[in-house]
Protein backbone atom coordinates (compact mmCIF):
# COMPACT_ATOMS: atom_id res chain seq x y z
CA UNK A 1 0.00 0.00 0.00
CA UNK A 2 1.36 3.40 -1.27
CA UNK A 3 1.35 6.57 1.11
CA UNK A 4 2.20 10.09 1.49
CA UNK A 5 5.34 11.20 2.89
CA UNK A 6 4.46 14.42 4.68
CA UNK A 7 7.68 16.56 5.85
CA UNK A 8 6.77 19.87 8.23
CA UNK A 9 9.79 21.63 7.14
CA UNK A 10 9.14 24.22 10.04
CA UNK A 11 9.04 21.92 13.02
CA UNK A 12 11.50 19.24 11.25
CA UNK A 13 8.97 17.13 11.50
CA UNK A 14 7.66 13.91 9.30
CA UNK A 15 4.63 11.38 9.08
CA UNK A 16 3.73 8.53 6.44
CA UNK A 17 -0.04 8.71 5.74
CA UNK A 18 -1.99 6.20 4.65
CA UNK A 19 -3.74 7.35 0.83
CA UNK A 20 -6.48 9.25 1.52
CA UNK A 21 -9.86 7.63 -0.64
CA UNK A 22 -9.82 11.17 -2.29
CA UNK A 23 -5.94 11.01 -3.80
CA UNK A 24 -6.67 7.10 -3.90
CA UNK A 25 -5.05 5.84 -6.98
CA UNK A 26 -3.35 8.53 -8.29
CA UNK A 27 -0.24 9.36 -9.11
CA UNK A 28 2.27 12.09 -11.07
CA UNK A 29 0.59 15.30 -12.15
CA UNK A 30 -3.02 13.67 -11.51
CA UNK A 31 -1.53 13.51 -7.72
CA UNK A 32 0.22 16.90 -7.31
CA UNK A 33 -2.36 18.84 -8.99
CA UNK A 34 -5.13 16.79 -6.80
CA UNK A 35 -3.18 18.04 -3.76
CA UNK A 36 -2.37 21.72 -4.39
CA UNK A 37 -6.04 22.23 -5.00
CA UNK A 38 -7.01 20.29 -1.64
CA UNK A 39 -4.55 21.65 0.66
CA UNK A 40 -3.07 25.34 -1.26
CA UNK A 41 -5.22 28.48 -0.65
CA UNK A 42 -5.44 29.56 -4.40
CA UNK A 43 -4.80 32.78 -3.64
CA UNK A 44 -1.44 32.21 -1.45
CA UNK A 45 1.49 34.11 -2.29
CA UNK A 46 3.37 31.03 -3.96
CA UNK A 47 6.49 32.21 -2.51
CA UNK A 48 5.36 31.92 1.04
CA UNK A 49 4.87 29.07 3.80
CA UNK A 50 1.31 28.04 2.97
CA UNK A 51 2.27 26.97 -0.24
CA UNK A 52 3.29 23.05 -0.69
CA UNK A 53 5.59 21.89 -3.00
CA UNK A 54 4.83 17.93 -3.91
CA UNK A 55 7.00 15.35 -5.41
CA UNK A 56 5.02 12.45 -7.12
CA UNK A 57 5.75 9.20 -8.67
CA UNK A 58 3.56 8.41 -11.40
CA UNK A 59 1.05 5.12 -11.35
CA UNK A 60 3.33 2.74 -12.76
CA UNK A 61 6.71 4.05 -11.51
CA UNK A 62 8.98 1.06 -10.61
CA UNK A 63 7.11 -1.71 -12.33
CA UNK A 64 7.70 -3.17 -15.17
CA UNK A 65 6.10 -0.78 -17.51
CA UNK A 66 8.13 0.84 -20.42
CA UNK A 67 9.69 4.34 -19.33
CA UNK A 68 8.11 4.74 -16.09
CA UNK A 69 10.00 7.13 -14.01
CA UNK A 70 8.70 10.56 -14.18
CA UNK A 71 8.85 12.60 -11.52
CA UNK A 72 5.86 15.25 -11.04
CA UNK A 73 7.02 18.68 -9.36
CA UNK A 74 3.90 19.92 -8.07
CA UNK A 75 3.07 23.62 -6.50
CA UNK A 76 1.64 26.92 -6.69
CA UNK A 77 3.62 28.38 -9.61
CA UNK A 78 5.52 31.67 -8.57
CA UNK A 79 5.85 32.40 -12.32
CA UNK A 80 2.18 31.61 -13.54
CA UNK A 81 0.49 32.40 -10.25
CA UNK A 82 -1.43 29.14 -11.01
CA UNK A 83 -1.28 25.68 -10.30
CA UNK A 84 1.92 23.74 -11.68
CA UNK A 85 3.00 20.69 -12.28
CA UNK A 86 6.67 20.03 -14.27
CA UNK A 87 7.92 16.98 -14.56
CA UNK A 88 11.29 14.78 -15.43
CA UNK A 89 13.14 11.93 -15.78
CA UNK A 90 15.48 10.28 -13.26
CA UNK A 91 15.66 7.87 -10.79
CA UNK A 92 13.62 9.67 -8.08
CA UNK A 93 10.07 8.50 -9.12
CA UNK A 94 11.29 4.67 -9.08
CA UNK A 95 13.30 4.53 -5.58
CA UNK A 96 10.20 6.58 -4.42
CA UNK A 97 8.09 3.89 -5.44
CA UNK A 98 10.32 1.39 -4.40
CA UNK A 99 10.46 2.81 -0.97
CA UNK A 100 6.01 2.28 -1.02
CA UNK A 101 5.93 6.51 -1.13
CA UNK A 102 3.51 7.80 -3.78
CA UNK A 103 4.71 11.42 -2.96
CA UNK A 104 6.31 13.49 -0.71
CA UNK A 105 4.83 16.79 0.52
CA UNK A 106 6.83 19.54 1.61
CA UNK A 107 5.24 22.02 4.40
CA UNK A 108 6.28 24.82 5.83
CA UNK A 109 9.54 26.52 5.61
CA UNK A 110 13.06 25.22 7.24
CA UNK A 111 15.00 27.94 9.24
CA UNK A 112 18.01 27.02 7.83
CA UNK A 113 19.30 25.74 4.56
CA UNK A 114 18.51 22.09 4.42
CA UNK A 115 18.67 18.58 3.07
CA UNK A 116 16.61 15.95 3.83
CA UNK A 117 17.38 12.04 3.28
CA UNK A 118 15.01 9.71 2.44
CA UNK A 119 15.43 5.67 2.91
CA UNK A 120 13.60 2.57 3.76
CA UNK A 121 14.13 3.17 7.64
CA UNK A 122 14.27 6.88 8.05
CA UNK A 123 13.62 10.65 7.21
CA UNK A 124 16.78 12.48 8.11
CA UNK A 125 17.40 16.38 7.99
CA UNK A 126 20.57 17.42 7.47
CA UNK A 127 21.87 21.16 7.63
CA UNK A 128 24.63 22.56 5.69
CA UNK A 129 25.11 26.01 4.61
CA UNK A 130 28.05 25.22 3.06
CA UNK A 131 26.22 24.18 -0.24
CA UNK A 132 24.63 27.78 -0.37
CA UNK A 133 24.94 28.99 -3.59
CA UNK A 134 26.35 25.87 -5.10
CA UNK A 135 25.60 24.88 -8.48
CA UNK A 136 23.73 21.50 -9.21
CA UNK A 137 26.83 19.89 -10.90
CA UNK A 138 28.58 20.34 -7.59
CA UNK A 139 25.98 19.51 -5.14
CA UNK A 140 25.30 16.35 -7.16
CA UNK A 141 28.50 15.34 -7.15
CA UNK A 142 29.15 16.13 -3.34
CA UNK A 143 26.02 13.78 -2.12
CA UNK A 144 26.59 11.13 -4.43
CA UNK A 145 30.47 10.80 -2.74
CA UNK A 146 28.70 11.03 0.23
CA UNK A 147 25.54 8.76 0.00
CA UNK A 148 26.84 6.40 -2.24
CA UNK A 149 25.42 5.34 -6.03
CA UNK A 150 21.99 3.96 -4.52
CA UNK A 151 20.69 7.66 -4.02
CA UNK A 152 18.91 9.85 -6.13
CA UNK A 153 18.68 13.28 -5.92
CA UNK A 154 16.93 16.51 -6.15
CA UNK A 155 18.60 19.74 -5.80
CA UNK A 156 18.05 23.31 -6.88
CA UNK A 157 21.23 25.50 -7.63
CA UNK A 158 21.68 29.40 -6.89
CA UNK A 159 18.62 30.56 -9.01
CA UNK A 160 16.03 28.50 -6.76
CA UNK A 161 17.96 29.47 -3.62
CA UNK A 162 17.26 33.29 -5.13
CA UNK A 163 13.57 32.61 -5.71
CA UNK A 164 13.96 33.41 -9.67
CA UNK A 165 10.70 32.83 -10.93
CA UNK A 166 12.44 30.66 -14.31
CA UNK A 167 14.11 28.55 -11.81
CA UNK A 168 13.98 24.55 -12.34
CA UNK A 169 14.44 21.77 -10.00
CA UNK A 170 16.68 18.82 -10.76
CA UNK A 171 16.98 15.27 -10.61
CA UNK A 172 19.16 12.46 -11.63
CA UNK A 173 19.82 10.05 -13.60
CA UNK A 174 20.95 6.25 -13.14
CA UNK A 175 24.13 8.25 -14.08
CA UNK A 176 24.08 10.76 -12.00
CA UNK A 177 23.39 13.37 -14.61
CA UNK A 178 20.61 16.38 -14.78
CA UNK A 179 17.25 15.82 -15.35
CA UNK A 180 14.65 19.33 -15.10
CA UNK A 181 11.43 19.57 -14.33
CA UNK A 182 12.16 23.02 -15.76
CA UNK A 183 8.99 24.81 -16.05
CA UNK A 184 6.90 27.53 -13.93
CA UNK A 185 9.58 28.38 -11.17
CA UNK A 186 8.68 25.53 -9.15
CA UNK A 187 12.89 25.55 -7.86
CA UNK A 188 11.96 29.00 -6.63
CA UNK A 189 8.95 26.80 -4.36
CA UNK A 190 12.04 24.37 -3.45
CA UNK A 191 14.22 27.34 -2.47
CA UNK A 192 11.60 29.88 -0.08
CA UNK A 193 11.58 26.43 1.80
CA UNK A 194 15.32 26.48 2.07
CA UNK A 195 15.48 22.95 0.62
CA UNK A 196 18.54 22.46 -1.11
CA UNK A 197 18.23 19.13 -1.92
CA UNK A 198 16.49 15.95 -1.02
CA UNK A 199 18.25 12.46 -1.45
CA UNK A 200 16.38 9.38 -1.93
CA UNK A 201 17.76 6.16 -1.51
CA UNK A 202 16.21 2.95 -2.01
CA UNK A 203 18.56 0.22 -0.26
CA UNK A 204 17.12 -2.63 0.88
CA UNK A 205 13.65 -2.51 -0.84
CA UNK A 206 11.69 -5.01 -2.92
CA UNK A 207 9.91 -4.70 -6.33
CA UNK A 208 7.06 -2.48 -6.27
CA UNK A 209 3.90 -4.29 -5.40
CA UNK A 210 0.90 -4.51 -7.78
CA UNK A 211 -2.42 -5.88 -7.98
CA UNK A 212 -2.13 -7.89 -10.87
CA UNK A 213 1.52 -8.73 -11.67
CA UNK A 214 0.66 -11.44 -14.21
CA UNK A 215 -1.20 -8.91 -16.53
CA UNK A 216 0.93 -6.15 -16.07
CA UNK A 217 3.96 -8.22 -17.43
CA UNK A 218 2.02 -9.15 -20.45
CA UNK A 219 0.57 -6.08 -21.53
CA UNK A 220 4.14 -4.09 -19.83
CA UNK A 221 5.77 -5.97 -22.87
CA UNK A 222 3.20 -5.65 -25.05
CA UNK A 223 3.22 -2.39 -24.81
CA UNK A 224 7.02 -2.03 -25.10
CA UNK A 225 7.22 -3.71 -28.41
CA UNK A 226 4.57 -2.00 -30.02
CA UNK A 227 6.41 1.51 -29.03
CA UNK A 228 9.62 0.04 -30.84
CA UNK A 229 7.66 -0.96 -33.47
CA UNK A 230 6.59 2.65 -34.17
CA UNK A 231 8.02 4.64 -37.14
CA UNK A 232 8.42 7.67 -35.15
CA UNK A 233 10.48 6.23 -32.77
CA UNK A 234 13.08 5.08 -35.27
CA UNK A 235 14.05 8.82 -35.65
CA UNK A 236 14.44 9.49 -31.59
CA UNK A 237 16.36 6.51 -31.37
CA UNK A 238 19.07 7.82 -33.52
CA UNK A 239 18.71 11.35 -33.26
CA UNK A 240 16.79 12.01 -30.21
CA UNK A 241 14.65 15.40 -29.81
CA UNK A 242 17.29 17.62 -32.15
CA UNK A 243 15.78 15.59 -35.08
CA UNK A 244 12.59 17.57 -34.49
CA UNK A 245 14.87 21.28 -35.69
CA UNK A 246 15.20 20.61 -39.59
CA UNK A 247 11.34 18.99 -39.16
CA UNK A 248 9.94 21.59 -37.30
CA UNK A 249 11.94 24.66 -39.64
CA UNK A 250 10.58 22.76 -42.90
CA UNK A 251 6.91 23.32 -41.80
CA UNK A 252 8.06 27.14 -40.93
CA UNK A 253 7.03 27.10 -37.43
CA UNK A 254 10.50 26.75 -35.71
CA UNK A 255 10.65 30.05 -33.72
CA UNK A 256 13.64 32.41 -34.44
CA UNK A 257 14.22 36.10 -34.09
CA UNK A 258 12.04 36.56 -31.32
CA UNK A 259 9.31 34.80 -32.87
CA UNK A 260 9.61 37.12 -35.80
CA UNK A 261 10.16 34.22 -38.35
CA UNK A 262 9.34 30.48 -39.06
CA UNK A 263 12.58 29.43 -40.74
CA UNK A 264 16.14 29.92 -39.78
CA UNK A 265 18.48 30.14 -42.22
CA UNK A 266 21.27 28.59 -39.93
CA UNK A 267 18.94 25.54 -39.19
CA UNK A 268 20.59 22.65 -40.24
CA UNK A 269 23.97 24.25 -37.99
CA UNK A 270 22.06 23.17 -35.03
CA UNK A 271 20.15 20.14 -36.22
CA UNK A 272 19.74 16.65 -35.06
CA UNK A 273 21.81 15.57 -38.31
CA UNK A 274 24.69 17.89 -37.54
CA UNK A 275 24.91 17.88 -34.04
CA UNK A 276 25.00 13.58 -34.26
CA UNK A 277 27.74 14.20 -37.06
CA UNK A 278 29.67 16.02 -34.45
CA UNK A 279 29.41 13.87 -31.49
CA UNK A 280 30.75 11.11 -33.45
CA UNK A 281 34.03 12.90 -34.09
CA UNK A 282 34.08 13.66 -30.52
CA UNK A 283 35.55 11.53 -27.98
CA UNK A 284 33.19 10.62 -25.17
CA UNK A 285 29.80 11.84 -26.90
CA UNK A 286 27.09 9.17 -26.34
CA UNK A 287 24.31 9.66 -29.38
CA UNK A 288 21.82 7.50 -27.42
CA UNK A 289 21.29 7.62 -23.36
CA UNK A 290 18.79 6.85 -21.08
CA UNK A 291 17.40 9.52 -18.81
CA UNK A 292 15.90 6.31 -16.61
CA UNK A 293 15.60 2.72 -15.81
CA UNK A 294 13.66 1.05 -18.42
CA UNK A 295 13.50 3.54 -21.05
CA UNK A 296 13.11 1.19 -24.31
CA UNK A 297 13.79 4.59 -26.83
CA UNK A 298 17.34 6.56 -25.76
CA UNK A 299 16.00 9.78 -26.63
CA UNK A 300 18.63 11.54 -24.56
CA UNK A 301 22.71 12.18 -25.52
CA UNK A 302 25.71 12.94 -23.88
CA UNK A 303 27.48 16.17 -25.65
CA UNK A 304 31.20 16.62 -25.34
CA UNK A 305 33.49 19.65 -26.58
CA UNK A 306 36.29 18.03 -29.05
CA UNK A 307 38.39 16.88 -26.89
CA UNK A 308 36.50 15.01 -24.93
CA UNK A 309 35.28 17.24 -21.87
CA UNK A 310 31.06 16.41 -21.10
CA UNK A 311 29.44 19.92 -21.95
CA UNK A 312 26.06 18.44 -21.16
CA UNK A 313 23.53 15.31 -21.06
CA UNK A 314 20.91 15.95 -22.61
CA UNK A 315 20.66 19.14 -25.40
CA UNK A 316 17.55 18.61 -27.02
CA UNK A 317 15.16 20.13 -29.23
CA UNK A 318 13.29 22.57 -26.79
CA UNK A 319 16.84 23.92 -25.79
CA UNK A 320 17.82 24.20 -29.54
CA UNK A 321 14.91 26.03 -30.27
CA UNK A 322 14.87 28.37 -27.91
CA UNK A 323 18.22 29.37 -26.85
CA UNK A 324 19.37 28.93 -30.77
CA UNK A 325 17.51 29.67 -33.43
CA UNK A 326 15.18 31.75 -31.54
CA UNK A 327 18.22 34.12 -30.47
CA UNK A 328 19.45 33.30 -33.99
CA UNK A 329 22.62 31.44 -32.41
CA UNK A 330 23.86 29.14 -34.75
CA UNK A 331 27.01 27.27 -32.82
CA UNK A 332 25.96 23.52 -30.98
CA UNK A 333 29.06 24.54 -28.64
CA UNK A 334 27.74 27.79 -27.63
CA UNK A 335 24.20 26.26 -27.12
CA UNK A 336 25.08 23.43 -25.26
CA UNK A 337 27.37 25.34 -22.79
CA UNK A 338 24.46 28.10 -22.14
CA UNK A 339 22.32 24.49 -21.60
CA UNK A 340 24.94 23.66 -19.43
CA UNK A 341 25.11 26.74 -17.55
CA UNK A 342 21.50 26.59 -16.52
CA UNK A 343 21.77 23.41 -15.26
CA UNK A 344 24.24 23.90 -13.30
CA UNK A 345 22.19 27.57 -12.02
CA UNK A 346 18.46 25.46 -12.02
CA UNK A 347 17.10 27.65 -14.89
CA UNK A 348 14.93 26.32 -17.24
CA UNK A 349 16.47 26.66 -20.31
CA UNK A 350 13.46 27.83 -22.55
CA UNK A 351 11.97 30.38 -20.62
CA UNK A 352 15.80 32.03 -20.38
CA UNK A 353 15.64 31.54 -24.17
CA UNK A 354 12.75 33.17 -24.70
CA UNK A 355 14.06 36.15 -22.04
CA UNK A 356 17.34 36.11 -24.37
CA UNK A 357 15.47 36.43 -27.26
CA UNK A 358 13.14 39.54 -25.68
CA UNK A 359 16.17 40.95 -24.87
CA UNK A 360 18.23 40.80 -28.07
CA UNK A 361 14.77 42.78 -29.13
CA UNK A 362 15.40 45.62 -26.87
CA UNK A 363 18.97 46.01 -28.20
CA UNK A 364 20.73 44.70 -24.90
CA UNK A 365 23.00 42.30 -26.67
CA UNK A 366 22.98 41.50 -29.95
CA UNK A 367 21.52 38.77 -32.04
CA UNK A 368 23.44 35.31 -32.64
CA UNK A 369 25.57 36.76 -29.68
CA UNK A 370 26.14 32.99 -27.88
CA UNK A 371 28.83 34.02 -25.82
CA UNK A 372 26.69 37.43 -24.59
CA UNK A 373 23.81 35.47 -23.78
CA UNK A 374 26.15 33.35 -21.77
CA UNK A 375 27.71 36.03 -19.78
CA UNK A 376 24.04 37.49 -19.38
CA UNK A 377 22.59 34.30 -17.64
CA UNK A 378 25.50 33.83 -15.64
CA UNK A 379 24.78 36.79 -14.27
CA UNK A 380 21.73 35.52 -12.62
CA UNK A 381 23.90 33.39 -10.26
CA UNK A 382 25.39 36.52 -9.21
CA UNK A 383 22.12 38.12 -8.29
CA UNK A 384 22.97 41.66 -10.32
CA UNK A 385 19.86 43.43 -11.85
CA UNK A 386 20.14 42.35 -14.91
CA UNK A 387 20.83 38.58 -13.42
CA UNK A 388 17.23 39.12 -11.37
CA UNK A 389 15.41 40.45 -15.06
CA UNK A 390 16.85 37.51 -17.15
CA UNK A 391 16.41 34.78 -14.19
CA UNK A 392 12.79 35.91 -13.70
CA UNK A 393 12.28 34.56 -17.55
CA UNK A 394 10.93 36.31 -20.46
CA UNK A 395 7.77 37.87 -19.00
CA UNK A 396 10.42 39.54 -16.50
CA UNK A 397 12.43 40.20 -18.86
CA UNK A 398 10.54 42.58 -21.75
CA UNK A 399 8.37 44.29 -19.32
CA UNK A 400 11.45 45.39 -17.84
CA UNK A 401 13.10 46.27 -21.02
CA UNK A 402 10.00 47.50 -22.72
CA UNK A 403 10.00 45.22 -24.86
CA UNK A 404 6.00 44.64 -26.47
CA UNK A 405 6.59 41.03 -28.16
CA UNK A 406 6.64 39.08 -25.27
CA UNK A 407 5.66 35.34 -26.40
CA UNK A 408 4.11 33.76 -23.18
CA UNK A 409 1.16 33.02 -21.56
CA UNK A 410 0.03 33.20 -17.92
CA UNK A 411 3.47 34.16 -17.60
CA UNK A 412 5.30 31.30 -18.87
CA UNK A 413 7.13 31.23 -22.17
CA UNK A 414 6.03 29.17 -25.18
CA UNK A 415 7.45 26.13 -26.58
CA UNK A 416 9.78 25.93 -29.89
CA UNK A 417 6.50 25.63 -32.02
CA UNK A 418 5.01 28.55 -33.67
CA UNK A 419 1.43 28.54 -32.77
CA UNK A 420 0.46 30.77 -36.06
CA UNK A 421 1.20 27.44 -37.79
CA UNK A 422 0.87 24.83 -35.36
CA UNK A 423 -2.98 26.25 -34.32
CA UNK A 424 -3.98 23.49 -32.29
CA UNK A 425 -1.09 24.14 -30.41
CA UNK A 426 -1.76 27.43 -30.39
CA UNK A 427 -5.32 26.71 -28.57
CA UNK A 428 -3.09 24.58 -25.69
CA UNK A 429 -1.05 26.94 -25.47
CA UNK A 430 -3.80 29.54 -24.64
CA UNK A 431 -5.53 27.04 -22.29
CA UNK A 432 -3.81 24.94 -20.77
CA UNK A 433 -3.81 25.35 -16.75
CA UNK A 434 -0.17 25.19 -17.04
CA UNK A 435 0.77 28.40 -19.29
CA UNK A 436 2.43 27.77 -22.87
CA UNK A 437 3.55 24.17 -22.31
CA UNK A 438 3.36 22.16 -25.38
CA UNK A 439 3.79 18.83 -22.99
CA UNK A 440 0.40 19.48 -22.42
CA UNK A 441 -1.22 18.86 -25.69
CA UNK A 442 1.08 19.32 -28.92
CA UNK A 443 -0.79 19.04 -31.85
CA UNK A 444 1.40 18.24 -34.30
CA UNK A 445 0.71 16.85 -37.81
CA UNK A 446 1.30 13.05 -38.28
CA UNK A 447 1.26 10.56 -40.74
CA UNK A 448 -1.14 8.51 -38.82
CA UNK A 449 -3.82 11.48 -38.89
CA UNK A 450 -3.85 12.47 -42.53
CA UNK A 451 -6.73 14.52 -42.34
CA UNK A 452 -5.50 16.73 -39.57
CA UNK A 453 -4.99 20.28 -40.84
CA UNK A 454 -2.60 22.24 -38.33
CA UNK A 455 -2.89 25.62 -40.45
CA UNK A 456 -7.18 25.45 -40.09
CA UNK A 457 -8.08 28.36 -38.05
CA UNK A 458 -11.16 26.19 -36.78
CA UNK A 459 -11.61 22.47 -35.39
CA UNK A 460 -8.54 22.91 -33.18
CA UNK A 461 -10.60 23.03 -30.08
CA UNK A 462 -11.85 19.33 -29.92
CA UNK A 463 -8.36 18.30 -31.27
CA UNK A 464 -6.32 20.36 -28.20
CA UNK A 465 -8.85 18.96 -25.93
CA UNK A 466 -8.29 15.42 -26.72
CA UNK A 467 -4.13 15.74 -26.23
CA UNK A 468 -4.46 18.16 -23.09
CA UNK A 469 -6.75 15.19 -21.20
CA UNK A 470 -4.62 12.70 -23.03
CA UNK A 471 -1.12 13.83 -21.61
CA UNK A 472 -2.64 14.87 -18.28
CA UNK A 473 -3.71 11.53 -18.04
CA UNK A 474 0.38 10.32 -18.82
CA UNK A 475 1.94 12.67 -16.73
CA UNK A 476 0.13 10.67 -13.72
CA UNK A 477 1.02 7.23 -15.11
CA UNK A 478 4.36 8.69 -15.20
CA UNK A 479 5.29 7.24 -18.64
CA UNK A 480 7.69 9.72 -20.62
CA UNK A 481 5.88 11.57 -23.67
CA UNK A 482 7.67 9.66 -26.11
CA UNK A 483 6.27 6.27 -25.18
CA UNK A 484 2.99 7.71 -24.99
CA UNK A 485 3.36 8.59 -28.51
CA UNK A 486 2.82 5.54 -30.47
CA UNK A 487 -0.40 4.45 -28.42
CA UNK A 488 -2.02 7.68 -30.14
CA UNK A 489 -1.83 5.64 -33.37
CA UNK A 490 -2.19 2.29 -32.55
CA UNK A 491 -5.40 1.19 -30.87
CA UNK A 492 -4.01 -2.07 -29.82
CA UNK A 493 -1.20 -0.03 -27.64
CA UNK A 494 -4.10 1.94 -25.67
CA UNK A 495 -5.52 -0.86 -24.63
CA UNK A 496 -2.08 -2.75 -23.60
CA UNK A 497 -1.25 1.17 -21.91
CA UNK A 498 -4.86 0.90 -20.14
CA UNK A 499 -4.35 -2.31 -19.11
CA UNK A 500 -0.72 -1.66 -17.45
CA UNK A 501 -2.35 0.97 -15.38
CA UNK A 502 -5.47 -0.85 -14.33
CA UNK A 503 -2.86 -3.69 -13.38
CA UNK A 504 -1.40 -1.53 -11.00
CA UNK A 505 -3.95 -0.02 -9.04
CA UNK A 506 -6.40 -3.07 -9.38
CA UNK A 507 -9.28 -0.94 -11.45
CA UNK A 508 -11.49 -2.60 -13.60
CA UNK A 509 -9.78 -2.13 -17.28
CA UNK A 510 -12.23 -0.06 -19.20
CA UNK A 511 -11.48 1.82 -22.63
CA UNK A 512 -12.58 5.46 -20.67
CA UNK A 513 -10.04 4.92 -17.54
CA UNK A 514 -7.74 7.54 -19.74
CA UNK A 515 -10.41 10.08 -20.36
CA UNK A 516 -11.67 9.74 -17.05
CA UNK A 517 -8.22 10.53 -15.51
CA UNK A 518 -6.76 13.07 -17.43
CA UNK A 519 -10.04 15.06 -17.42
CA UNK A 520 -10.56 14.72 -13.89
CA UNK A 521 -6.91 16.04 -13.52
CA UNK A 522 -7.76 19.26 -16.09
CA UNK A 523 -11.06 20.04 -13.90
CA UNK A 524 -9.18 20.17 -10.20
CA UNK A 525 -6.12 22.70 -11.85
CA UNK A 526 -9.08 24.60 -13.82
CA UNK A 527 -10.82 24.85 -11.23
CA UNK A 528 -7.93 26.01 -8.81
CA UNK A 529 -6.32 28.45 -11.46
CA UNK A 530 -10.35 29.84 -11.12
CA UNK A 531 -10.51 30.49 -6.87
CA UNK A 532 -6.94 31.88 -8.09
CA UNK A 533 -8.67 34.72 -10.00
CA UNK A 534 -8.40 33.61 -13.82
CA UNK A 535 -10.61 33.98 -16.60
CA UNK A 536 -11.10 33.47 -19.64
CA UNK A 537 -9.07 36.90 -20.57
CA UNK A 538 -5.74 34.46 -19.64
CA UNK A 539 -6.44 31.96 -21.70
CA UNK A 540 -5.29 34.37 -24.88
CA UNK A 541 -2.28 34.31 -26.91
CA UNK A 542 -0.13 37.42 -26.77
CA UNK A 543 -1.71 40.09 -29.49
CA UNK A 544 0.98 39.65 -31.85
CA UNK A 545 0.35 36.24 -33.16
CA UNK A 546 -3.03 37.43 -34.24
CA UNK A 547 -1.65 40.24 -36.06
CA UNK A 548 1.85 39.51 -37.22
CA UNK A 549 2.25 37.44 -40.14
CA UNK A 550 4.69 34.85 -39.74
CA UNK A 551 7.14 34.39 -42.48
CA UNK A 552 7.30 32.11 -45.00
CA UNK A 553 3.83 30.96 -44.36
CA UNK A 554 2.37 34.35 -44.03
CA UNK A 555 -0.38 32.90 -41.71
CA UNK A 556 -1.46 34.67 -38.34
CA UNK A 557 -3.13 32.89 -35.37
CA UNK A 558 -6.68 33.13 -36.15
CA UNK A 559 -8.26 30.93 -34.39
CA UNK A 560 -11.81 32.46 -32.57
CA UNK A 561 -12.05 33.10 -29.18
CA UNK A 562 -15.36 31.29 -28.82
CA UNK A 563 -13.64 28.25 -30.04
CA UNK A 564 -10.82 28.87 -27.57
CA UNK A 565 -13.21 29.27 -24.70
CA UNK A 566 -14.86 25.92 -25.74
CA UNK A 567 -11.94 23.65 -25.39
CA UNK A 568 -11.90 23.01 -21.76
CA UNK A 569 -15.48 22.97 -20.75
CA UNK A 570 -16.35 21.50 -17.66
CA UNK A 571 -19.66 20.16 -16.13
CA UNK A 572 -20.24 21.72 -12.51
S1 LIG B 1 12.71 8.38 -24.34
FE1 LIG B 1 14.09 10.01 -23.70
S2 LIG B 1 12.96 11.27 -22.22
FE2 LIG B 1 11.87 9.32 -22.48
S3 LIG B 1 12.63 8.01 -20.82
FE3 LIG B 1 13.90 7.59 -22.60
S4 LIG B 1 15.67 8.98 -22.49
FE4 LIG B 1 14.11 9.71 -21.05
Amino acid sequence: MKKLLRIDLTKKQFRYDEMPPIYANLGGRGLTSKIISEEVPANTYALGPENKLVFAAGILAGTSAPNNGRLSVGAKSPLTNGIKEANAGGSVAQKLARLGIQAVVLEGVSKTLSMIKITKDEVTFIENETFRAMGNYEVIERLKATHGDHAAIISIGPAGESCLKASSVAVTSPDFQIRMASRGGLGAVMGSKNVKAVVIDDTGTKDVEVVNPLKLKEAAFALSKGILANPLIEGLKQFGTPILVNMINAVGCLPTKNYSMGQFESAEMISGETMIAAMANRPNSKAVHRCMAGCVIGCSNVYTDEKGGEIVSGLEFETLGLLGSNCMINDLDDIARINRLCNDLGLDTMDIGAAVAVAMESGLLAWGDGKAAYALIEEAGKGTDRGMMIGNGCLATGLKLGVKRIPQVKGQSLAAYDPRVLKGTGVTYSTSPMGADHTCGNALPSPANPDYNPTASTGQAPVSAFLQWYFAAIDSLGICLFAALPPLDMPDLMKHLIDCAVSVTGEAANDTYLVKLGTSVLECEKKFNEKAGFTTKDDRLPEFFLTETLPPSGLIFDVSEAEIDSTLKFND
